[in-house]
């Protein structure tokens, strides 16, 4: 058992002053300072420093490791440039990124804070390194394909991944299923993936509605994806429409990723459902992408702010993702827009992704970040904004109560 006194410390959204956290894995008491129980006496106290800010771990609800190596290879700027650029250099970016520069990867997100992370592979060559990684991981198995003669074939090897996966199952690491998108994923296939989602009773998550040229192909069988299917796959109509897609994931709470052109009707059936989005600020920049309303959402569909992978991005700091999140919703009040982000990469992924951490509260795992900020703050309730303005990597971090950084 351990006491970490904190000069502040971030709960329920908010900062309270000289907390003591009593923990050894899991969270055991949190309280004022001056109150610690005399049981806890004589147990081994940390005494953060000054302005030390202690928030529950960070997560990064939505990252491809896969594509760590890519800086100077993909078209950024649109989307169709940006997928073709994916389709002729995957394989080659793949190889790059071996073990590595997953493992730096995952490296530098620790460094900025990042103690979860829901990792999409798409052929598991980052299995070892997420099995082995000091963060908690959920492990997207990624299904892919949209040709019904072929359906089986895709099944096979997706689950042959997962079923590989699922034997590092242990309290931080979680097999789970992803879907890759409504356009290239065939109906029977997503139904037969979301069951294997249901029978391991796993997270699931999609991308969703990321390009204005996603949501022209499943409405009308037009733009940019039109010609995109007809050269590579000789297909002149789109496998599904938005509403079966979405269809097949009621009733199971499932993390939709990007969702920069869901309507009223989505949005609504997003909400009844109880799934969540996955934000990601730089990404839909880089491919020319709109913002996510997040103000039209907020209060509807939590929202998970993550970096997406290097594939669109170059960084995996939440730091920098934070901060892009502040400049590029430029309209929204500065402070609540802040507070809202600190809640998008604690509480609100933590319950997207099933974990039992994200909020500093009894019985939760002991997953901290700690910041420190130079100066002390004049405000409470400014902390967020000076922690998201003056932070690049944070100053402690604990996972499952073992100090990591
Ligand atoms: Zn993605």
């Amino acid at each position: 058992m351990n006491i970490i006194i904190a000069p502040f410390v971030y709960i329920d959204g908010t900062y309270k002053r000289d907390m003591a956290i009593i923990f050894d894995k899991i969270i055991h008491d949190v309280c004022p300072a001056k109150e610690i129980p005399d049981i806890y006496r004589d147990i081994p106290t940390v005494y953060l420093e000054a302005n030390s800010v202690l928030y529950p771990g960070f997560i990064n609800a939505h990252v491809h490791l896969e594509f760590s190596s890519n800086e100077t290879t993909l078209t950024y700027g649109e989307f169709m440039p940006w997928l073709e650029s994916v389709m002729a250099n995957r394989d080659e970016i793949a190889k790059r990124s071996d073990k590595k520069s997953m493992e730096m990867a995952l490296e530098a997100m620790l460094a900025s804070g990042i103690t979860s992370i829901g990792a999409i592979s798409s052929f598991g060559s980052d299995l070892e390194v997420c099995a082995n990684a000091k963060q908690r991981v959920v492990y997207f198995n990624e299904v892919i394909g949209s040709n019904e003669a072929f359906i089986d074939d895709f099944y096979a090897s997706f689950e042959k991944r997962f079923l590989a996966s699922h034997r590092y199952n242990s309290h931080k690491f979680k097999a789970s299923v992803a879907i890759h998108s409504p356009y290239s994923v065939h109906p029977k296939l997503l139904r037969m993936a979301i069951e294997l989602a249901k029978l391991y009773k796993t997270p699931l998550t999609s991308h969703l509605l990321e390009s204005r040229e996603e949501r022209e192909w499943l409405k009308e069988n037009s733009g940019g994806f039109r010609a995109f299917f007809e050269k590579l796959f000789g297909v002149k109509e789109s496998v599904t429409d938005i509403e079966s897609f979405l269809e097949a994931f009621d009733a199971y709470p499932t993390l939709f990723v990007h969702a920069t052109q869901v309507y009223e009707d989505e949005i609504k059936r997003l909400q009844h459902s109880g799934h969540s989005i996955a934000h990601c600020p730089r990404s839909n920049r880089l491919l020319g992408q709109d913002r996510l309303k997040i103000e039209a959402i907020e209060d509807r569909i939590p929202y998970c702010l993550a970096t997406d992978g290097k594939s669109s991005n170059w960084s995996l700091n939440i730091f920098d993702e934070m901060r892009a999140a502040l400049m590029l919703h430029a309209h929204l009040d500065l402070h609540k827009l802040a507070a809202s982000l600190l809640k998008s990469i604690t509480v609100n992924p933590a319950q997207a992704l099933g974990l039992n951490c994200g909020i500093i509260a009894k019985e939760l795992s002991a997953d901290f970040s700690i910041v420190r900020l130079r100066d002390e703050p004049k405000s409470l309730d400014d902390i967020a904004l000076w922690t998201i303005l003056h932070t690049n990597n944070v100053d402690k971090v604990y996972i499952q109560g073992e100090q990591c950084v």
